[in-house]
């Protein structure tokens, strides 16, 4: 959080840090070289031009008084903290630049409260996703939107990155569902966020302190029906979700993936447990373009398969609607495919969703794996991702692919 390069803490700092975190501190030259990146991989030249990443300590925090501690000390000694989480974003805002202290918060876990007839949580900001909802579950609740990074990525790094995911048709972006949050600030000092001042916090990547708190809106747990359909193109897709939301069809969810992506479901290998196939009876999915639409069993939906059909559209099999939704947070499967990726991650508005995939089609000479989700807004974010290996010399060109992604979003009314 100040711009001064620290490459390595001097012994009188490193004693300090060690009598204020104890056990909690790391710094061991090996262990901190494992904080030097994200889930995406940096090419070699980028490399070499930002230096050293390596970061001079880690420190675990499990509280808020630890964040406070920890900022406190910074201060003090003007060393640079850089908060990390899940560290699935790919983009780069946990790595350490100037070096500095790692502040890691995937400790800072709990949940506080649950208050199933105000339908709130009150949960620690380096909590899972996926573990939240699996509590929410016991107690009858569910998350309003989940990323579906959500078996690693957290949910103060869903605020201070900003995002969209499943839930999002219904309840916009993720921070609209959170209705406040505790940030530990640079200065040590603790200040709450709250309605329409969280925005302030969006975006941030670690820039205005430590988020420890987060309160969430959730709500009641509802058996959830799902449709899946085939697109020839995007164009298709878009004109189906076009009508559903002309008619308020009353979904909750719409997500999709891109020709590329089904193909590599299709390819990713099968599951095993103690080395038996677990999913032999896996569906194979249409390489088209792949929409799923998701909705409280409750609601009248009636409209969804004429929206599907008269766009182009086909509704496939239950099985596969099953399957898509059970595969959700499965995602991360892409990392397997590897052994890199160069993830880019845009916005779009729905009405320029098709020209954005076919200008990437054109421009982009690479297969671009493509996850989406339709948000409250008439926006839509794609989540494309290119494999690649960083080992390889092409590496360090492919990796401005990413640019050009974000370029084309440009173009089309949208950005990163
Ligand atoms: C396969 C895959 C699927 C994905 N799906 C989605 C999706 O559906 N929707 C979506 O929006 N994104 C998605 N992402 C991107 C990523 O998962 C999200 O941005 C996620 O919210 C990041 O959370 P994290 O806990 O991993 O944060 P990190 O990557 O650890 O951190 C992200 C940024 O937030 C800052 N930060 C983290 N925690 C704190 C804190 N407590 N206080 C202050 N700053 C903090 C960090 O410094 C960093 O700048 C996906 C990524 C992958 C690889």
């Amino acid at each position: 959080m100040t711009a001064r390069s620290v490459p390595e803490l001097s012994a009188a700092q490193k004693t300090e840090l060690s009598e204020l975190f104890g056990e909690y501190v790391n710094l061991d030259k090996r262990d901190r070289h494992y904080y030097n990146h994200d889930i995406g991989a940096l090419p070699p030249l980028v490399k070499k031009v930002i230096g050293n990443t390596d970061p001079a300590a880690v420190v675990k925090i499990r509280t808020e008084e630890d964040a406070v501690k920890l900022l406190e000390f910074a201060n003090r000694h003007k060393v640079p903290v850089v908060p990390r989480a899940g560290a699935s974003s790919g983009y780069g805002g946990v790595i350490p630049t100037k070096g500095g202290i790692v502040a890691d918060v995937t400790l800072l876990d709990k949940i506080i409260s649950i208050d199933p007839e105000g339908q709130k949580a009150v949960v620690q900001s380096g909590l899972i996703w996926e573990k939240l909802e699996r509590k929410l579950k016991e107690k009858g609740l569910s998350v309003r939107a989940i990323p579906s990074s959500a078996p690693s990525s957290t949910i103060g790094g869903w605020l201070a990155q900003s995002g969209a995911g499943y839930g999002s048709y219904e309840f916009g972006w993720g921070y609209e569902s959170m209705e406040n949050a505790r940030v530990v600030l640079p200065n040590g000092k603790i200040r709450d966020f709250s309605g329409p001042e969280l925005k302030k916090l969006i975006g941030t990547m670690g820039t205005t302190g430590i988020i420890s708190e987060i309160t969430l809106k959730v709500q009641k747990l509802e058996e959830r029906k799902a449709v899946s359909a085939s697109f020839p193109d995007a164009s298709a897709m878009k004109k189906a979700v076009e009508t559903i939301r002309k008619n308020n069809i009353p979904l909750w969810s719409i997500s999709f993936l891109n020709p590329e992506w089904a193909d590599m479901k299709n390819k990713s290998p099968q599951k095993l447990h103690y080395g038996k196939v677990v999913d032999k009876h896996r569906p194979v999915l249409p390489v088209a373009y792949v929409c799923t639409f998701m909705y409280p069993a409750s609601r009248d939906v009636s409209g969804l398969k004429e929206a599907i059909e008269s766009a182009g559209g086909t509704v496939l099999p239950e099985e596969i609607a099953k399957h898509e939704t059970e595969e959700w947070f499965k995602s991360m499967k892409v990392k397997r495919l590897g052994p890199s990726f160069i993830p880019a991650e845009i916005l779009v508005p729905l009405e320029k969703m098709d020209s954005a995939f076919e200008e990437i089609e054109k421009r982009i000479k690479l297969p671009v794996l493509t996850e989406g989700m339709v948000i409250s807004d008439g926006n839509v974010v794609l989540l494309c991702f290119m494999r690649h290996s960083e080992r390889s010399l092409l590496f360090n060109t492919a990796f401005a692919l990413s640019l050009s992604i974000l370029k084309i979003a440009e173009e089309n009314g949208g950005r990163a």
